[in-house]
């Protein structure tokens, strides 16, 4: 079962916009600093505009920067597909800005935690074929390609596959798998039919997630990273749950067990007996 609570400090006012941009005020904040929604980054990485089973779906966009480990796991994670299913081609929208903040057509993606991965698509007749891009996928998986009128399907064994090593990267530590419940529904019946693991079953539907408050992500799948324990302490918001499978967060050292009894054995008053009278100082003291 999952952790559903989480605990993360708020470093943005509601109104004035994000005070915790890393500033000479601020020297400790670095990385992820914020929420994905109101938030900036600092050393980050660009992904390349192609590489081994993958390609940008703007080879010229400036919004293509996120956390190192995003990015590593990103070009790892389509080599790895292309490597055991050639033939597909996994088509990667925005990032975040180098610098992180608001960019166009997102209300997220500021912080460098989140990417918008297209669906792996084939023809009808089971061709693979890059996505021509952000195209809605209705619950039989079937999509039209608004420019050409034809037909696409959604490549489940790929898609499935791409989820199954997102969701079991140890390092990436997926927060959410944004997509509509329909499409999340053929990717889960295909999962059982494999006889996945039922763990892993466990992992991806908790994280697949058809959000409320935007668009059903019936045309894209949305991934976000949760917060390291590191970068949690360096100034990253986590704004959702923090799954009981990531790396533990790290505890507050001054309630350690250890530490409690130390309080407890102490003597917080010495005895009447011992305290000087009044109008005397101890010895060797001086007022
Ligand atoms: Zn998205």
């Amino acid at each position: 079962m999952a952790v559903k609570g989480a605990i993360f400090p708020l470093f943005c006012a509601l109104v004035g916009g994000c005070f915790s941009a890393p500033s000479p005020l601020a020297p400790g904040l670095s990385g992820s600093v914020g929420m994905p929604s109101l938030g900036v980054q600092t050393g980050a990485v660009e992904l390349p505009s192609r590489g081994p089973g993958f390609v940008r779906y703007r080879p010229h966009g400036k919004n293509h920067w996120g956390r190192p480990r995003l990015v590593s796991a990103l070009e790892r994670i389509a080599a790895e597909i292309d490597a055991e299913r050639p033939g597909g081609l996994l088509v990667i929208g925005d990032l975040a800005a180098e610098r992180g903040g608001k960019i166009p057509r997102h209300s997220s993606h500021r912080s460098g935690r989140d990417v918008d991965l297209l669906f792996y698509a084939l023809t009808p007749a089971g061709a693979p074929l890059a996505s021509p891009g952000f195209l809605r996928y209705e619950s039989d998986g079937l999509a039209i390609d608004p420019g050409s009128g034809d037909y696409l399907r959604l490549d489940v064994a790929r898609e499935w596959l791409l989820v199954k090593k997102l969701v079991s990267d140890p390092e990436l530590g997926v927060q959410f798998l944004f997509i509509s419940k329909p499409l999340e529904a053929l990717l889960m019946d295909y999962a059982r039919a494999r006889g996945e693991p039922l763990e892993l079953q466990d992992r991806a539907q908790t994280v697949m997630l058809q959000p409320r408050d935007s668009l059903p992500h019936d045309d894209h799948l949305h991934l976000r990273i949760a917060c390291s324990p590191e970068e949690i302490q360096a100034g990253c918001s986590g704004g959702g749950p923090y799954w009981e499978w990531l790396a533990p967060l790290p505890t507050n050292q001054t309630t350690t067990q250890a530490l409690l009894e130390e309080i407890a054995q102490d003597e917080p008053l010495e005895p009447l007996g011992a305290m000087p009278l009044a109008g005397t100082t101890p010895e060797g003291g001086g007022v």
